[in-house]
């Protein structure tokens, strides 16, 4: 399955797919107003690190061993038997956060839904054909492939 790869050579921390993102899961889809009058403000699901001289743009690989699915004993993440994607239901998140825990790349955000605290991952924009983050990125350092 397709999901989203960074190449870091050609990243350079422009954050741009933050804001591609936080638009993508805003309710007005505008990115002034995602920012600025949104509440809760939407968070970017995608996180750019930067240490000089290098940046890199993280977010869920869906994994094909998916730790997070495994620590999660009440069903809030799972694997679409269809997509193979990782799937991950607010409305039943607990904000136990042992899939933030069990997640080796450290990608699993705390957001906070109707008052309360609930995991927040990629779920590589299932409303459009190439992820916001990927399709932005001026410098292609994210890319949208399957690797086998
Ligand atoms: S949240 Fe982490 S463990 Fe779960 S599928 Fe994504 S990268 Fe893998
Ligand atoms: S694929 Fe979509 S949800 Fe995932 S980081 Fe990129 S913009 Fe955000």
């Amino acid at each position: 399955m397709k999901v989203v790869y960074p190449r870091e050579q050609w990243c350079v921390a422009c954050n741009l797919c933050e804001v591609a993102c936080i638009t993508e899961h805003s309710k007005t889809k505008d990115p002034l107003k995602a920012y600025l009058t949104e509440k809760p403000r939407p968070i970017s699901r995608t996180r750019v690190e930067y240490k000089p001289p290098l940046a890199v743009s993280i977010m869920c690989r869906h994994c094909e061993e998916a730790e997070c699915v495994e620590a999660c004993k009440n069903g809030t993440l799972t694997r679409n038997e269809i997509t193979g994607r990782i799937e991950l239901n607010q409305d039943k998140c607990l904000g136990c956060w042992m899939c933030v825990m069990a997640c080796p790349y450290g990608v699993i955000s705390q957001f906070t839904k109707d008052d309360r605290p609930v995991a927040n991952k990629c779920d590589l924009c299932p409303n459009r054909e190439i992820p916001a983050c990927v399709a932005v990125c001026p410098n292609r350092a994210l890319v949208f492939e399957d690797r086998g």
